[in-house]
């Protein structure tokens, strides 16, 4: 078990993404207009209405001093309106909405907040990413954890990506030291794939070792989180870019699953 991040892209047991963002912008700041006190601007930046386009009118919500205030509000109801000045648009077809009081609010700066759902584009929650792999609170409330696959998967990226030794030089990954070498000449795409099978076949050494002790004292690993065979690593030029690295390599479990891992490098050429 770990709390780090989810590093995979999809789940391996269900084959499903893994952590798809629903866009939902939680409790934005808002101040009323002091001119009209109907129309809210964003707090961040009082030039603009809604921060981003709304998605689904019925998932808006807002509250007043932590107060939720509904539409139908005899004092604070309030209504969406298109913002039909609004330019900065991702694609063209996004439509802009302001929240407007039906009846002017003349409270002395009240904290207004406002969720609701938003685009890919415009979202805050998943940086425009459309995935979240930080983080994440279960329904518990507590935070979600990484374990079997998905926890191999971010060890073996760590192991790839992190590992530096100044005693052991011989026994981590040398992959940092790669970025911006000069492709062809100080580096190619095979040692990058050596490097990184290097590293998983120190990683999964390792672990055998710790499972041989780790019986003997009554632990034991979970086999979802044990390298058993390295399938294929791969590292080739970008199609699109000549200073990109694409590496991929692909690992089983002793249950016999498989976790892909991929990433990227920026290199000189
Ligand atoms: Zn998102």
């Amino acid at each position: 078990m770990s709390f780090d991040y989810n590093v995979l892209v999809i789940n391996p047991s269900d084959q499903k993404p893994i952590g798809a963002c629903d866009h939902e912008q939680s409790f934005e700041r808002y101040v009323c207009d002091f001119n009209d006190f109907r129309t809210l601007h964003y707090a961040g930046n009082t030039v603009l209405n809604m921060r981003a386009p709304i998605n689904g009118s019925d998932a808006v919500r807002m509250w007043i001093r932590g107060e939720e205030v509904k539409q139908d509000d005899p004092v604070y109801g309030w209504s969406l309106v298109r913002d039909s000045n609004r330019l900065d648009a991702v694609n063209s077809t996004d439509q802009f909405y302001k929240i407007v009081f039906n009846k002017p609010v003349r409270l002395v700066v009240p904290l207004i907040e406002v969720s609701y759902l938003t685009q890919q584009g415009y979202c805050i929650k998943c940086s425009a990413m459309g995935v979240l792999n930080d983080f994440k609170v279960a329904a518990s409330g507590s935070f979600m954890k990484v374990t079997q696959q998905a926890k191999l998967a971010q060890k073996g990226l760590k192991w790839i990506l992190t590992s530096r030794c100044a005693f052991y030089p011989t026994f981590v990954c040398p992959l940092k030291s790669f970025v911006g070498k000069k492709l062809g000449i100080q580096l190619t795409d095979t040692d990058i794939a050596n490097a990184v099978t290097t590293a998983l076949t120190q990683m999964q050494a390792v672990q055998q070792a710790q499972a041989s002790v780790q019986t003997s004292f009554g632990g034991n690993m979970d086999p979802l989180e044990m390298i058993k065979d390295i399938q294929y690593v791969t590292a080739q030029v970008a199609t699109d870019d000549p200073t990109t690295i694409q590496v991929a390599a692909l690992i089983t479990t002793f249950n016999g699953t498989s976790v892909p891992l991929s990433f990227q490098m920026m290199v000189n050429t």
